[in-house]
C-alpha cells in the first residue's frame, strides 16, 4: 500500500489488563466499529490482554499489532518506552514484566497509604484487588479519589495529588530508560519513545537511548499540536527513527484528546514499522 491510502491506524492504546477502561476484546470491537484497520494495544507492564484481543481482532478482521509500555522517570520527567512486535511466548520477558508490575503495586499502596494519612479515606483494598486482573497505576489511585469526592476527574486527581511534587506522589523504584530500551531490544521487540515532550528534553534523552537501540518517535500522538507532530517528524528523520502516532486511550472520557483513532497516523508509518519489524525477524 501507498503513502495515503485511508487506512486508519492507532498505534497506543491501553485496556482493563493495565489502567485503561475497556476489556480487550470490547476495545478491539470499538475499534473495528470506528473503522480502524490497524490497532496496537500497548497496557503498561504486561501482555495479559493481548490472547484475548488477537483472537477478538481475528473475528474482525482488524490487524492487531501486539505492544506494551514501560515508564521510567529522568528528573521527576517522565520517559515512556514502547515496544511493538511484543512475543506473547517469551517467559523470560513476561518475568521481567511481572516484576515491573509488582514493583507498581508496591508504589500505589505507598500512595494509599499516603493519601490515609492526609485524611482522604480511599477504598485501597478496591485498588489492590484490580492489582490480580492485571497492571495498577496512578489513574486507579485517581479513580478512588472521585469515589469519594476528593476529586471531579482523572486529571484533578492527578494536578492536586497524584503528579510530581503533589502531596501523594511517590516516585517510582530506579528503572532508568536505557534499561527499558534493551530489555525491548533483547527480546525482538521495536522500542519506541512515547510522547516525547514528557521527557522534557528530547535531545538529551535520544542522545541516551538511540544508542542503546531506540528505534521510534512517537510523532503522531493525538493530544500535541500539527507544529508539535510537523517538529517531532523533523527530529525523528533527523535521528534515523520510524515515526509512529497513536491516541493514548484509555477510555471514553479519561482525558481529553485521547479518544481512540484520534491521532493522525499516515499510512506510511504503519509500513515503516511493519518493515522494521520484518528486518529484526529475519536477523534473529
Ligand atoms: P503510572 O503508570 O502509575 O505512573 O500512571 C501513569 C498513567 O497516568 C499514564 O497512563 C497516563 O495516561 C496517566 N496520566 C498521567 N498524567 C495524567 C494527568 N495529568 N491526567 C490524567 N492522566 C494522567
Ligand atoms: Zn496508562
Ligand atoms: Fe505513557
Ligand atoms: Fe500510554
Amino acid at each position: 500500500m501507498t503513502a495515503g491510502t485511508a487506512l486508519r491506524i492507532d498505534l497506543h492504546t491501553h485496556t482493563t489488563a493495565s489502567d485503561g477502561l475497556d476489556t480487550p476484546a470490547g476495545l478491539v470491537s470499538l475499534a473495528s466499529q470506528q473503522g480502524l484497520s490497524v490497532l496496537a494495544i500497548t497496557d503498561h507492564d504486561t501482555l495479559d490482554a493481548l490472547d484475548d484481543a488477537a483472537r477478538a481482532a481475528r473475528t474482525a478482521g482488524l490487524t492487531l499489532v501486539p505492544g506494551v509500555e514501560l515508564s521510567t522517570t529522568v528528573d521527576r520527567a517522565e520517559v515512556h518506552v514502547l515496544g511493538y512486535f511484543v512475543d506473547r511466548e517469551d517467559d523470560i520477558f513476561i518475568g521481567r514484566l511481572a516484576e515491573l508490575a509488582a514493583a507498581r503495586v508496591r508504589r500505589v499502596e505507598r500512595m494509599i497509604d499516603r493519601l490515609h494519612k492526609l485524611g482522604y479515606p480511599i477504598d485501597g483494598d478496591a485498588i489492590l484487588a484490580e492489582a490480580d486482573m492485571g497492571s495498577i497505576g496512578r489513574p486507579h489511585v485517581a479513580r478512588a479519589l472521585i469515589a469519594i469526592g476528593a476529586a471531579d476527574s482523572v486529571s484533578d486527581a492527578f494536578d492536586r495529588f497524584l503528579k510530581a511534587g503533589r502531596p501523594a506522589y511517590i516516585p517510582r523504584d530506579p528503572f532508568s530508560p536505557e534499561e527499558a530500551v534493551r530489555l525491548l531490544a533483547d527480546h525482538g521487540a521495536v522500542p519506541v519513545l512515547a510522547h516525547p515532550y514528557s521527557t522534557r528534553d528530547i535531545p538529551g534523552i535520544l542522545k541516551r537511548l538511540v544508542p542503546v537501540g531506540l528505534l521510534g518517535l512517537e510523532t503522531y500522538y493525538a493530544e500535541y499540536k500539527p507544529e508539535q507532530h510537523r517538529d517531532l517528524r523533523s527530529i525523528a528523520d533527523k535521528w534515523g527513527l520510524t515515526p509512529t502516532g497513536g491516541s493514548d486511550y484509555h477510555g471514553k472520557g479519561f482525558r481529553e484528546g485521547r479518544d481512540l483513532g484520534a491521532a493522525p497516523v499516515p499510512g506510511e508509518v504503519w509500513e515503516r514499522l511493519e518493515a522494521l519489524h520484518r528486518a529484526r525477524r529475519e536477523q534473529r
